[in-house]
């Protein structure tokens, strides 16, 4: 069989004869012949496939480890490979995306955090079980500068559940960030509670976990930590915006443009979340960040879905507009959501911004 010198196959695979070395000492394209004087290696025809494929997987960034894998499957579990190998490569850098937009936040309002005007925050808190749950497992924290609402789930009767868990070892971290220490408070909301959520799942309730959205005021400026389907909203200037993103699997199929916002609330995995604090030891949920101003007459909103999906926004809003108080706020959006069925647990958090 006729062999192809290594400068002959590196031309024909756009492959360098460094690349090539390399590739035969990981034992990913080993030359068909090794001349015993020289050195020189020698390829089979056959081989300019394989070569190809390295070659397109190195373009594609795979480290080699990975690709002796891919190489060494049939191209159907290749594929499947290679694509588990690309999602996974998006959500790192998605991850990656929201660090960068939290940092240029953080960097481009430095200057303004040093003159900054206090306020003052103003919370209240209200967790209901609903007419239809047999328990209740949404909690909420409300203090001086943390406001926290958590939906758990996988809780046997009885049992502490992983939400009351979450937000009781926040209570610690509800003090005032100094200026520059706001984005490392916002990191500890997350790793404490998934802390202690793993240690009170131990090895017998992994099924056991929560969702965890948070507030976190430091000067004039708020820290936003969300992980799951509870939602902020803020009304600022009589508008309601909604702040953060649904973790859900339905919602990532309205982003793809594969189902209309209509057929949400009639889907069957409307609630399956694809992210959330469990009781799984390797899990590490990658919670939404943000850095946001605020200003006096703002009010935030903190709920479950036990709210959002039963309510619609007009009603939240005007319930938002016309409640004197965070007391009398949250009392009101628990009520809309027992009119409205009660079909699940409910939570609500509400802060009013003043002039201190
Ligand atoms: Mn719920």
């Amino acid at each position: 069989m006729e062999l192809l010198s290594i400068g002959a196959f590196a031309r024909a695979t756009r492959l360098s004869h460094k690349a090539l070395r390399v590739y035969d000492e990981r034992g990913i394209l080993t030359p068909a012949r090794v001349d015993p004087d020289s050195g020189y290696r020698f390829y089979r025809r056959d081989q300019l496939e394989r070569a190809r494929l390295i070659a397109w997987l190195r373009r594609l960034g795979m480290p080699l480890a990975r690709i002796a894998e891919v190489c060494a499957k049939d191209p159907r579990d290749a594929a499947d490979d290679v694509a588990a190998y690309w999602r996974g490569v998006q959500a790192d850098t998605a991850a990656r995306g929201d660090i960068a937009s939290l940092l240029i936040e953080h960097l481009s309002r430095r200057d303004e955090s040093m003159t900054a005007t206090s306020i003052t925050v103003r919370t209240a808190a209200l967790a209901d079980q609903g007419k239809v749950r047999e328990s209740n497992q949404d909690a909420a924290y409300a203090g001086e500068q943390l406001l926290a609402v958590a939906d758990g789930f996988g809780a046997n009767p009885g049992e502490r559940l992983a939400s009351a868990v979450a937000l009781e070892a926040l209570a610690s971290l509800d003090v005032e960030p100094g200026s520059g220490e706001l984005l490392d408070a916002l990191e500890s909301i997350v790793s404490e509670a998934e802390a202690a959520v793993q240690a009170h799942a131990g090895t017998d309730r992994t099924g056991s976990g929560t969702t965890l959205t948070a507030l976190l005021w430091s000067g004039n400026r708020v820290g936003l930590v969300h992980i799951g389907d509870c939602r902020v909203y803020v009304l600022h200037g009589g508008h309601l915006a909604q702040l953060t993103h649904d973790h859900t699997v339905v919602q990532s199929l309205v982003d793809e443009g594969k189902i209309s916002q209509d057929e949400v609330a009639s889907h069957p995995e409307r609630s399956t979340l694809f992210k959330a604090l469990t009781g799984a030891q390797e899990s590490s949920a990658q919670p939404e960040l943000r850095i946001l101003d605020c200003d006096p007459g703002d009010r935030f909103l903190l709920c479950s879905d036990g709210l959002h999906t039963v309510v619609e926004a007009q009603a939240i809003r005007e319930c938002l507009a016309s409640s004197p108080s965070p007391e009398q706020a949250v009392r009101a959006l628990v009520d809309l959501a027992n009119e409205a069925g009660g079909p699940d647990n409910v939570v609500c958090a509400v802060a009013d911004i003043a002039n201190p």
